[in-house]
């Protein structure tokens, strides 16, 4: 049967661009489905939307030879951690686990651009924009997937990259657990008066954790998380009395504020797909899996997922194959559930109740003294096996 892809990736995000640019490097056929536009260049004041990338997550971009703007990133070398209410107080630096940098922190749309460029220099790559799906059907050798404008396509494998909502994981009948935990982070772009930008840091508070992300120049990303109400009450402050507030509840380090560039807020949810796969179907990034963001993961576990389904694809002749699906999902579902995990239990140890506060502090007392743990912790962290020692 002659098929119109070898792939079908249904989502253009950064995590589905960026698992088609992979493949299509390695000449396989794609066809990209985007429910949005090509995205635009960034230019000017910072995007709210930003994201750290980690060294796996780097090696995977730069193996579809992807250039990323380096002009609108921020590598950062040091992670600092500490507790408002207590003693704890962990410091990770690159060198520890003998990096040159933990990674970049890059505005989403940058790198969904810088993909996108990538993908139209590929001529085995097809882009489908501005449509999206509305039914699919598995046979024997091949997906096939609908189109809003009546045009159907068949491929051996069709990856869902659509975000959180997907429909794909939707029309193929794969439901999620979802977890609320009634907290939003508002995400405040700033100007500072201090350059502070080789270090992201995050201090832990009981209503939720206030954090610096490092932007080019005196700039920086500001994560404040609270309660739904508490947030809401900010959000209806002017730049000035944002201004005051932040320099009020943020740690001293973080210095004067010379101007507020944007603000906007996001629920915090947790979701896990029950299923990764179906029959000739793949499950990556958000449609797979939402975690909280304090660890800022999210995204970085979503480029893992493509990675892993990139290798296996690659050493199948069918994409489709239906045992390389099989040890995708279990690959990527043990990695994830430890990620999910990890994220919950900072959640629950810093913000729950006063005893379980006292022991996140002392996690973090243990994490410094620990040599072999902070290690560990890192090459987690950076998507690296957390047992090499060397
Ligand atoms: C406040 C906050 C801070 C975060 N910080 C970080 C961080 O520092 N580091 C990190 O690693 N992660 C972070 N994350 C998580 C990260 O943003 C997400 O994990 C990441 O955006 C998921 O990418 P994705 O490509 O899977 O999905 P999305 O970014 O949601 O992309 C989905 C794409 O699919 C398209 N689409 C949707 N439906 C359809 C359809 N039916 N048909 C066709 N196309 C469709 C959409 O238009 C979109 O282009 C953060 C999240 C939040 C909320």
């Amino acid at each position: 049967m002659q098929r119109d892809h070898d792939i079908i990736i249904v989502g253009g995000g950064m995590v589905g661009a960026a698992l088609a640019a992979r493949l299509g490097q390695a000449g396989r056929r794609v066809g990209l489905i985007e429910r949005g536009s090509a995205p635009q260049a960034p230019e000017g004041d910072f995007d709210l939307r930003i994201s750290s990338l980690n060294k796996r997550s780097l090696d995977f971009i730069a193996a579809s030879h992807t250039d990323l703007p380096l002009e609108r990133t921020c590598a950062f070398r040091h992670i600092e951690v500490w507790n408002q209410e207590g003693s704890g107080h962990s410091l990770f630096s690159a060198r520890d686990s003998d990096l040159e940098q933990f990674g970049l922190f890059i505005e989403n749309v940058a790198l969904q651009h810088a993909l996108w460029q990538r993908l139209e220099a590929m001529p085995c790559v097809t882009l489908y924009t501005d449509t999206t799906i509305v039914s699919t059907l598995a046979g024997v050798d091949a997906r096939m997937v609908e189109l809003d404008s009546g045009q159907t396509l068949s491929a051996e494998l069709v990856v869902g990259a659509d975000g959180a909502r997907s429909q794909l994981r939707e029309l193929a009948g794969i439901g999620v657990l979802t977890h609320d935990y009634h907290q939003r982070a508002m995400i405040v772009n700033v100007e500072t008066a201090l350059p502070q930008q080789d270090v992201s840091w995050q201090c832990f508070t009981p209503t939720g954790p206030l954090a610096m992300l490092p932007l080019p120049g005196h700039r920086a990303s500001l994560v404040w998380y609270d309660k739904e109400a508490a947030t809401q009450a900010r959000e209806a402050l002017d730049d000035d009395a944002l201004k005051a507030a932040i320099e009020a509840a943020f740690p001293k380090r973080l210095g004067g504020i010379t101007r507020v560039n944007a603000r906007a807020s996001f629920p915090i949810k947790r979701q896990h797909a029950k299923r990764y796969t179906a029959k000739r179907l793949a499950l990556i990034g958000d449609a797979a899996h939402v975690v909280h963001p304090l660890a800022g993961q999210g995204l970085n576990i979503g480029l893992h997922d493509a990675d892993t389904l990139a290798e296996l694809i690659l050493s199948h002749t069918d994409a489709g194959d239906a045992s390389a699906l099989q040890r995708f999902e279990w690959q990527r579902r043990l990695a994830n559930q430890a990620m999910i995990a990890a994220t919950d239990s900072f959640h629950h140890l810093f913000t729950g109740v006063k005893p379980l506060r006292q022991l996140g502090d002392l996690s973090l007392h243990l994490a410094e003294r620990l040599p072999f743990a902070k290690r560990m912790m890192m090459q987690q962290a950076n998507g690296l096996n957390p047992f090499k020692w060397r």
